[in-house]
């Protein structure tokens, strides 16, 4: 099975996942940033640090107890980073970072720092180059880090963009082993900012049109469950709820796995239980479930 993924919402459900299937993953790199020095992709971070079971569940990023060290002292000499980086979420950045110095690719990069924190499952970035989402706001255009991190996702949104979109390219081996793939899962992650981005690479989603694809509601009734994804999807003239979802996945998606609250709307392509993941036990379930979809399709 191949999990697109975010950075939050999907990070969770591959944590049951990961109990029950094999999978691979490709991960958004839209929101990537280079910090001091060292290029954090925080959605690919988020993925391994779920995987290796070391994320904060409270904040779903960066490690569990990490401390602020580093970033403290840079503020009291007088330099402020922007985003807030945990000493040990910098060992990762460093790591990857230096090997994107050495000349390893992304693709590379990512597989050592997964394999160095045990991760098992293969991890690829959606593309090499980079590609920058970009919120364009009633005060200007935002990095997507800006708008979300600095401005607290607070500014009127009047479109989002992925700079760098056009040039971006679906690594070799990506396509290698989409190539042979049947299941494809979409987890719940914000549609506009986590999963367009690996979609408008190239061709990717005319890709997806011969595979069995299921997704996962991040909206339930009229709102995410967390996040932006509201604003951003109303923005981009989507609906804010379960059908918004389903029509931005429209051209290639066979069943939409929605909330039970959302039972309402259940049909030959819309399914619908718990997905409210408060717990392991939860994800577990609802991996289950999702798996046991797959075979009706
Ligand atoms: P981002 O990079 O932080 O925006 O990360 P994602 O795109 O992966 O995740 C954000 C989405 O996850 C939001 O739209 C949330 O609504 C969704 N989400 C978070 N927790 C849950 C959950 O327990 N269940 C479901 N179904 N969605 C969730």
């Amino acid at each position: 099975m191949l999990v697109l993924s975010g950075g939050t919402g999907t990070p969770k459900l591959m944590q049951g996942l990961k109990e029950i299937a094999d999978f691979w993953t490709v991960v958004n790199t839209a929101e990537d940033i280079w910090v001091s020095g060292n290029k954090v992709c925080p959605d690919i971070d988020s993925v391994i640090y779920a995987l290796a079971e070391v994320i904060d569940e409270q904040k779903w990023w960066g490690v569990r107890g990490d401390t602020f060290t580093t970033h403290e002292r840079l503020k009291e000499l007088g330099y402020d980073e922007g985003m807030r980086i945990g000493d040990l979420d910098r060992a990762t950045h460093i790591m990857r970072s230096e090997a994107l110095r050495s000349g390893k690719t992304l693709c590379e990069a990512t597989r050592i720092v997964a394999k160095a924190y045990g991760v098992p499952n293969e991890i690829y970035p959606m593309c090499e180059e980079e590609v920058s989402t970009i919120i364009v706001t009633d005060s200007g255009k935002l990095h997507f880090q800006e708008f979300w991190v600095l401005k607290r996702g607070e500014p009127e949104v009047k479109d989002v963009v992925f700079a760098g979109i056009e040039r971006a390219r679906i690594p070799d081996d990506v396509k290698k082993k989409l190539e042979k793939e049947d299941e494809v899962l979409i987890g719940p992650s914000n549609p506009i900012t986590s999963i367009m981005p690996i979609l408008m690479v190239e061709d990717f989603a005319e890709r997806l049109k011969d595979k069995k694809v299921i997704a996962v509601s991040p909206i339930v009734g009229d709102k995410p469950f967390s996040g932006p994804a509201g604003k951003l999807m109303r923005a981009k003239g989507f609906e804010v709820s379960p059908i918004g979802v389903f029509d931005v996945y429209r051209d290639f998606l066979d069943i939409l796995v929605v909330d039970i609250s959302d039972a309402d709307l259940e049909s030959e392509n819309i399914a619908a239980t718990s997905t409210f993941m408060k717990s392991k036990e939860d994800a577990v379930r609802l991996a289950e479930f999702i798996v046991k979809l797959f075979d009706r399709i």
